[in-house]
């Protein structure tokens, strides 16, 4: 099928939520991409921070493959060994002590949040269920983490929303204490605010809210949804700031590109969520966790080192365009957000896209950067030149 044939049947048959890119993206190789009319693109979204492996890697596709031809899907009725692989792998390399598996991000922070709520009910009764989120987060589309999401054109339409979230502005104790009572259990945070902008907390300040909640035993709720597994170059974002959070949540990057992700919890909540008390029909899936294990081997200690120097090797090649729309460079690793000015965000990533450049957008004024982890060199280069082009 060509554009206009695909194009056709989402309006004819689909419900019309999103703002499509309008282009069709037919197949890929490593960090580039063709669309259906054979026109190539270099690729620094990655699916939303999904294919941390590129596109078409082998190794990927063979476990898939594999496991999909041994047993798709058994519900977590039953033990499989790709999922129990994977925990082995994961949970040691966040420094956690036991994983939950579900499909999404929206879903591992829901479950996160049910483990601060139970943590609390169990050891002080009701009346302590309120989660302090910051202004400018993002946390999913459910009804719950559409509230604990701090901005408030998410809180619109589709009343009543759940109970029991608090805003606080980013990098501020005083706003964090403000929000503050004794019927808080918990802090949700990213500590890159990903849809909201690209913007990094002050490492200050997130030892500090470390600090409080330990002192007032709330629990540190880390959503791990976009900044983990590689994306800044540490296994998680969280492992460069010097905490030790109670909980974090991991998706878009886990599987390569199925839907997959979860929480994982430190030893004192391991035992929150009893049998019972939680669960998920695909959650854990063999053939995604057989995606996520070559994820997870691919991603060694020189893999990361190499995810923290291609960061820097692109964010020093946007400066050294010297370009006037550019108003600042900001991001670790390979989660990068450049500050547009002259122009839209919108306008910008539409020019890239037309001249082979696929981007992100983000926050108001955010171009949003987030090519796959496993990008060349050469990859990074074509993507550059195309951005001096547009943006000289
Ligand atoms: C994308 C994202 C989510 C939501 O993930 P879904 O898989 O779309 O539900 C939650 N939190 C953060 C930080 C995200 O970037």
């Amino acid at each position: 099928m060509n554009f206009n044939e695909i194009k056709a049947l989402d309006e004819s048959y689909v419900v019309q939520t999103y703002g499509r890119n309008q282009v069709a993206i037919d197949h890929g190789h490593g960090a580039t991409l063709w669309d259906t009319g054979g026109k190539e693109y270099i690729d620094f979204t990655s699916g939303i921070g999904v294919c941390s492996l590129g596109y078409a890697n082998e190794a990927w596709a063979k476990a898939i493959y594999e496991q999909a031809m041994k047993v798709g899907h058994i519900s977590n009725l039953f033990y499989t060994e790709p999922y129990a692989k994977l925990a082995s792998k994961l949970v040691p390399a966040a420094g956690m002590a036991a994983a939950f598996f579900g499909n999404s991000g929206a879903e591992a922070n829901e479950g996160m949040i049910k483990v601060a709520r139970k943590y609390s009910y169990d050891k002080y009764g009701e009346g302590r269920a309120v989660i302090i989120t910051l202004k400018n987060s993002f946390h999913g589309r459910t009804i719950t983490t559409l509230k604990a999401t701090g901005q408030d054109h998410f809180h619109e339409f589709f009343f009543p929303f759940t109970e029991g979230f608090r805003y606080a502005e980013a990098n501020s104790m005083d706003s964090l204490m403000a929000a503050a009572g004794d019927d808080v259990c918990g802090v949700m945070m990213e500590l890159i605010q990903g849809e909201g902008g690209v913007n990094p907390l002050n490492q200050d300040y997130v030892q500090a809210v470390a600090k409080l909640c330990a002192e007032r035993d709330w629990l540190l709720l880390v959503d791990e949804v976009q900044t983990g597994v590689g994306r800044t170059g540490s296994m998680f974002a969280y492992q460069q700031f010097g905490i030790q959070p109670d909980v974090i949540s991991f998706a878009k990057g886990i599987a390569g590109g199925l839907p997959f992700g979860g929480f994982m919890t430190n030893e004192k909540c391991r035992a929150v969520l009893k049998a019972g008390d939680h669960g998920s029909t695909f959650g854990g899936n063999p053939m995604a966790a057989a995606a996520a294990n070559v994820v997870m081997d691919t991603l060694t200690p020189e893999f990361l080192a190499q995810v923290t120097e291609k960061g820097q090797y692109l964010r020093d090649g946007i400066a050294s365009l010297s370009s006037p729309i550019v108003s600042g460079i900001r991001g670790m690793g390979l989660m990068i957000g450049v500050g547009v000015q002259g122009m839209t965000h919108k306008e910008l990533k539409d020019k890239l896209m037309a001249a082979g450049l696929l981007c992100l957008t983000a926050g108001k004024d955010t171009l949003r950067l987030l090519p796959p982890l496993s990008i060349t060199t050469e990859e990074i280069d074509k993507g550059l030149e195309i951005m001096a082009q547009v943006m000289k």
